[in-house]
């Protein structure tokens, strides 16, 4: 007698595959589905189907679009995965799709990251649920629990939680993602008012992919890692800790060889530091998590070198760019007064000279000469540089001598150069605050 069909015998593979990898959504282990299928028997496979059907497809998933895979046979017995619903991994521009043809570097990208991080995905995916629950401040994290809309689908986040109500979606980063796929997400999320966090398991090394550095600007300059040593400071302090690393724009004081003078570049510094959830800002509508607003920065330390150009009495363009800047900050249509923009000049050189201790925008030898500068020549401005050295604590009383000693001990009793004080340039108040506070 001869048996038609045998659940003994060994599961193959179609020659072609439809989707080549996907990921079992019970351990998170990604599967090279030619290489396992010879390792399952028929019956095994056939129950397998008949499980996918019961549980809707939440089995297996794609690993290039992470859409639901369901499990199919070809008239000549050959099995292979295929996308539960074609439109979703059309939607994601998914490479396993029927006749599209996958060139070979592709193939072995894909094939040599799902090997080497699956495990990690799993890792990763375990740490940000520690991170999360030494926090009280998050709810119990859920993790690939899928999340349903009524009119936008589902999707199934690696972990969710929510932080003081702010429903927060943790993806754990490793291998290569298409960027469709992160708008794709993205998109989703912000619909549903929820923060989108992609998290690596490590800083990439010098060759970053096109998908860091499309998260990392999109995020302000912030890039997110979990590893073991923030859930050892998380579990220890009881307080959720990420570390980040971030590339900030700072002002260097360098001497100009051309006219001697000290002047102000931006140099940008890298930081990779653990840092405590409870100081980032979140936006659900921006998708951003950052500790420092890199727009008001960039604004910052472009507004200083500009500051310096002028009391420098540089030629160039300088007076009109910070000219310009002052009025966007101010929202104002006039031009500034050249008086006032050489003497807010010298204030913001005064205030830099005493942080950077050279004397920025002269070649005084001194940084004391600069605010005796803004003493003589600007006197609308002098009352701020009292103030604001005062309020950044960086001219205390015991180091001061000389000249500029007597001015401010003259200020403080309401006199200067013999009469009254000056009142202070008023418009200056909130840009300042805005630089310095
Ligand atoms: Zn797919």
């Amino acid at each position: 007698m001869v048996i038609h069909f045998n659940p003994n015998d060994r599961a193959k593979s179609t020659n072609t595959l439809q989707v080549e990898f996907v990921r079992r959504a019970s351990d998170g282990e990604i599967i090279e589905v030619k290489k396992w299928m010879v390792t399952q028997t028929e019956e095994q496979i056939h129950c397998l189907r008949t499980k996918i059907r019961q549980e809707n497809g939440e089995i297996f998933s794609c690993l290039c679009c992470g859409h639901d895979v369901l499990l199919r046979k070809h008239e000549r017995g050959g099995h292979y995965f295929a996308h539960k619903e074609k439109s979703a991994a059309d939607k994601a521009e998914c490479i396993y799709q029927q006749n599209r043809i996958i060139s070979p570097e592709v193939q072995n990208r894909i094939r040599y990251h799902g090997q080497r991080e699956g495990t990690r995905h799993i890792q990763t995916k375990e740490f940000i649920a520690r991170i999360l629950r030494s926090d009280t401040a998050f709810s119990e994290p859920e993790i690939e629990k899928r999340w349903a809309t009524f009119a936008d689908g589902w999707r199934k986040p690696d972990v969710a939680s929510k932080w003081n109500g702010q429903r927060i979606v943790f993806e754990a980063q490793i291998s290569d993602i298409y960027p469709q796929i992160v708008v794709e997400r993205t998109d989703f999320y912000r619909k549903q008012g929820a923060l989108l966090m992609w998290i690596y398991h490590q800083l990439p090394e010098e060759n970053w992919r096109a998908q860091h550095a499309d998260n990392f600007c999109s995020n302000g300059l912030h890039l997110f890692v979990a590893d073991e040593e923030c859930v050892i400071i998380s579990e220890a302090k009881g307080r959720a800790y990420f570390k980040i690393y971030t590339q900030r724009p700072e002002i260097e004081p360098f001497k100009c060889i051309t006219d001697g003078k000290w002047k102000l570049k931006i140099v940008q510094k890298e930081c990779f530091e653990l840092v405590p959830f409870s100081s980032l800002s979140l936006n659900a509508e921006s998708q951003t998590a950052t500790y420092f607003d890199i727009r008001k920065e960039q604004f910052i330390t472009n507004h200083k070198v500009l500051c310096a150009e002028v009391q420098a009495g540089y030629l160039g363009d300088a007076y009109d760019l910070l000219g310009k800047s002052i009025q966007e900050f101010l929202v104002v249509k006039k031009s500034i007064d050249r008086k006032n923009l050489e003497g807010w000049a010298a204030l913001i050189c005064g205030i830099e000279s005493k942080k950077q201790e050279r004397p920025v925008g002269t070649k005084y030898t001194n940084v004391v000469e600069v605010l005796n500068l803004v003493h003589d020549h600007h006197p609308s401005f002098f009352p701020h540089l009292v103030r604001v050295l005062d309020r950044l604590k960086i001219d205390p009383h015991s180091q001061r001598s000389g000249k500029w000693k007597e001015r401010v001990n003259d200020f403080y009793e309401g006199k200067y150069k013999g009469g009254p004080l000056p009142q202070p340039h008023e418009k200056s108040k909130k840009l300042l605050e805005y630089i310095y506070f």
